[in-house]
C-alpha cells in the first residue's frame, strides 16, 4: 500500500468539498473492496475521504409507501432490521446472503452500489425493484445508474448518501452462489407492483440487466410455470473459470423460477 492522507470529515458538504479540491482523492465506505485495491497497489489514490462520520449516511426508514436505507448501513444491519424483514424481506435475504459475517458487518449498501461489480447481489436488488439512488448532488434512477462493467452514472466528487427502495405488493431473490466468495454466478431479483413486474439478472454479465420477457409473461401470470420456457441468449454473457455462458444463461431461467417461488410464500 502507498502512503495516503487520510480524512474523516462530519458533514457531507465537507466530504463533497476535498473530493472536488483534492487531486486523486478516494471515497472510503466500508472498506472491503477498497482496502484490498490499495494493498495490492491497483489503486494509489493521494486521499482518502472515510465516510464512517457521516451521521446523514445512516439509518432506516418507512414512509409508508418506500423504505430508504443510509448509503453507511452495512450488509448486517439491512439483513437484520425490523422494517426491512417487514416491508421488503427480499432484500433483507438477499443482504443476509452476502459475502461472510466479516464482509457483512464490514461491507456497505452505498460501497457496493457505487463499485457495480459484476456479481454483486445489491444492484440486482435496486434494479428490480426500481430503487432510487439518492446521490449528494441530485437523484438517479436505477434504470439509469448502472452504466456499464464497475461503471456507473456518478459523476467524480459525487457521493451516494441513500438509496430510497419502492415497497413491492411480493418479491423474491435467488441465487447460485460461487462456493468461495458466495458472489452471484447467477442472481435473479423479482418484484411484483400492482402496475406489473420487474426482473433483474446480476452474475450473469458484464452488468446487471432486466428481462422484459420474464417482465411481461409474469405480469400476466405471476408463477414460476409462466417463464419455464423463456430461455436467454449466452451471446454477450459471461464466460469464466467458474460457469461458461450457456451455463449461465440456463441458470437465469432456473434462478428466476426460484425467485418467483420465494416471492409467492
Ligand atoms: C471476501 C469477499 C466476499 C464478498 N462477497 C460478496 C457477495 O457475495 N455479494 C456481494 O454483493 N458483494 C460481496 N462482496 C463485496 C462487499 O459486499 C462490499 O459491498 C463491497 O466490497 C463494497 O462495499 P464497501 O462498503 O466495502 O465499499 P468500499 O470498498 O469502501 O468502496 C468500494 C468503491 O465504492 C466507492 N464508494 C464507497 N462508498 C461510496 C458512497 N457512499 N458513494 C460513492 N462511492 C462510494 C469507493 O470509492 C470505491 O470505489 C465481497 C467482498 C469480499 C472482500
Amino acid at each position: 500500500m502507498r502512503a495516503f492522507a487520510y480524512h474523516q470529515p462530519n458533514e457531507i458538504s465537507e466530504a463533497v468539498k476535498l473530493l472536488t479540491s483534492v487531486e486523486d482523492c478516494k471515497v472510503l465506505g466500508g472498506g472491503m473492496t477498497l482496502i484490498p485495491t490499495l494493498k495490492q497497489r491497483l489503486a494509489a489514490p493521494a486521499a482518502v475521504v472515510d465516510l464512517a462520520k457521516l451521521p446523514a449516511l445512516k439509518g432506516i426508514s418507512d414512509d409508508g409507501v418506500t423504505v430508504t436505507i443510509g448509503a453507511m448501513t452495512p450488509h448486517a444491519v439491512v439483513a437484520a432490521s425490523p422494517i426491512v424483514q417487514a416491508r421488503i424481506p427480499a432484500l433483507a435475504h438477499l443482504a443476509s446472503e452476502i459475502g461472510d459475517p466479516a464482509v457483512r458487518n464490514r461491507g456497505t449498501l452505498g460501497g457496493s452500489v457505487a463499485n457495480n461489480d459484476p456479481a454483486a447481489d445489491y444492484p440486482a436488488a435496486v434494479l428490480g425493484l426500481g430503487a432510487t439512488i439518492i446521490t449528494s448532488a441530485r437523484e438517479i434512477a436505477a434504470d439509469r445508474f448502472f452504466v456499464g462493467l464497475f461503471e456507473t452514472a456518478l459523476e467524480p466528487g459525487e457521493i451516494i448518501t441513500a438509496i430510497r427502495f419502492p415497497v413491492p405488493v411480493a418479491a423474491g431473490y435467488a441465487k447460485f452462489k460461487a462456493p468461495a466468495s458466495r458472489y452471484a454466478l447467477v442472481g435473479v431479483f423479482v418484484a411484483r407492483f400492482a402496475d406489473g413486474v420487474r426482473v433483474a439478472v446480476t452474475g450473469a454479465g458484464a452488468g446487471v440487466f432486466r428481462v422484459a420477457a420474464m417482465e411481461q409473461a409474469l405480469s400476466q401470470s405471476f408463477e414460476p410455470t409462466s417463464i419455464a420456457s423463456i430461455k436467454i441468449d449466452a451471446a454477450g454473457l459471461t464466460s469464466d473459470i467458474h460457469a461458461e455462458a450457456d451455463y449461465r444463461a440456463h441458470l437465469v431461467t432456473v434462478m428466476a423460477k426460484r425467485a418467483v417461488t420465494a416471492a409467492s410464500r
